[in-house]
């Protein structure tokens, strides 16, 4: 089987988006859409040129953050095509924008279209409502699950770093013949991106017990020891996820916290 599949990339660059976010476009005349991208009247004139006169069978999106699901209603309203959404997705993609409710449809574990067939995996970690869509032997979209340029961003509280983990055990055994993220390019060897991905948190979580062993810091003192002088713009989003992997190690016994003057502490149990 063969696929068409289009990447457009969204004109919306940033230390988090990185070049900005992919769209990709499936299909030959029946067309199905992975994530339509941030509201930016630019990216939806590429994909309705790229799409022209053809139908829009479904669009799907990974899941609710802005810079994926910005232009989901105006492009489903333009093109008159429905979007499915999983469980995991009603309360946050109605949340950000009520209007989507009455062009939504639930999908389940598998999405039949007319051309080819899609697994849809619950992935939270990233953000509570990730979904991957798989297609056997084709590709995996991994939205920002797994990103072609670096490790993804994990905010409290939708985030979370167990959650996390465990979605990247759970597709690391996939037969993905590539990996196609929402930013960044291709990734050939998904299973080895998994195992690198899961090495680098274990690494991180033992650079934390290290750096705690004898000394009792606090969120902004341990980001500085474990990522030392990084880009300012980058900081932040480090000390979430640094945050989300404290939690975590909070969860399994290996430190804990106490609040000093309304800052938390950490420090080895
Ligand atoms: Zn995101």
């Amino acid at each position: 089987m063969l696929i068409n599949i289009k990447k457009i990339l969204a004109d919306n660059p940033s230390p988090s988006t990185y070049e900005g976010t992919n769209t990709y476009i499936l299909g030959n005349e029946n067309l199905v859409i992975i994530d339509p991208g941030p509201d930016s009247d630019k990216h939806l004139s590429k994909l309705i040129n790229y799409i022209g006169k053809r139908k829009v069978e479904l669009i799907v999106a990974t899941h609710h953050h802005a810079d994926h699901i910005g232009l989901l209603h105006k492009l489903s309203s333009i093109k008159n095509s429905p979007i499915f959404i999983g469980r995991g997705q009603i309360n946050t993609f109605y949340k950000y924008d009520s209007r989507l409710e009455e062009r939504c449809s639930l999908f389940e574990s598998t999405i039949l279209t007319r051309e080819f067939r899609i697994n849809t995996i619950h992935t939270p970690g990233h953000s509570s409502d990730h979904y991957c869509f798989h297609i056997p032997s084709i590709a995996l979209f991994s939205g920002d699950h797994i990103m072609g340029w670096s490790t993804t961003m994990i905010r409290l509280p939708d985030g979370n770093m167990r959650d996390y983990l465990e979605s990247l055990e759970l597709i690391k055994n996939l037969s993905h013949e590539q990996i196609l993220p929402a930013h960044g390019e291709k990734i050939l060897d998904g299973k080895k991106r998994c195992q690198q991905l899961i090495a680098h948190r274990n690494k991180r979580s033992l650079q934390v017990k290290n750096t705690l062993k004898n000394a009792e810091l606090n969120l902004s003192e341990i980001t500085e020891i474990i990522y030392g002088k990084i880009n300012k713009k980058l900081i932040d989003y480090a000390k979430y996820t640094l945050e989300a992997l404290l939690e975590n190690m909070i969860e399994n016994n290996i430190i804990k916290k106490e609040k000093k003057k309304d800052i938390y502490y950490y420090s080895i149990k």
